[in-house]
């Protein structure tokens, strides 16, 4: 990451806005911009294959789910947060990972622009190539600053949006279990 191009950015942006970037309350704000986008975009050009390859042998066969994992993100049309929560669901082929890994996975394609669908589609399909369930899916639900305090206004509104690869495609009674399991 290019802190000097963030901070030069940010300085034309509060001059672009009418501001004074050399007033006192925002002189150090291109500086800690830049600090902070090092970390709220640090997937970016990651994948989760790393946390995903550190599985274990098992025999489980049944569907494991990690529900209600916060995650923030940043909406990469108006880079405005989108948050909420994911729940994350595979079924093993002989091999589970440790369920922190499955929180990473989850922060490693929010830490980036994104739009909530291609997030929900990313976190699926790297389920699928890393760590070769039977099946996964996926659910998201957020609330976008850019929906909420501009424009419509609607605080409170949910955006929710699901992948399904492999075994739950198609397959209602499956599908119905993981909502089950994530409501109860
Ligand atoms: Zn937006």
């Amino acid at each position: 990451m290019d802190a000097e191009k963030i901070k030069k950015a940010v300085t034309l942006l509060l001059e672009g806005v009418g501001e004074n970037p050399d007033r006192e309350g925002l002189k150090e704000t291109p500086e800690r911009i830049a600090r902070m986008y090092e970390e709220i975009f640090s997937g970016i050009g990651q994948t989760a294959e790393v946390p995903l390859m550190k599985t274990f042998s098992s025999d489980a066969k049944e569907m494991v789910v990690e529900k209600d994992i916060v995650f923030y993100s940043m909406c990469e049309h108006h880079l405005l947060p989108f948050y909420g929560k994911a729940h994350v669901a595979y079924i093993p082929n002989g091999r589970v990972v440790g369920l922190s890994k499955l929180a990473r996975c989850v922060e490693v394609y929010a830490k980036r622009p994104q739009i909530q669908e291609q997030l929900t589609e990313q976190i699926a399909e790297a389920l699928m190539e890393y760590l070769k369930p039977l099946g996964a899916m996926v659910v998201l639900e957020a609330e976008h600053m850019c929906m909420t305090m501009r424009g419509i206004k609607k605080p409170g509104s949910k955006t929710v949006t699901m992948a399904v690869k492999g075994a739950f495609e198609e397959n209602a009674v499956l599908q119905d279990q993981f909502f089950k399991m994530v409501r109860m």
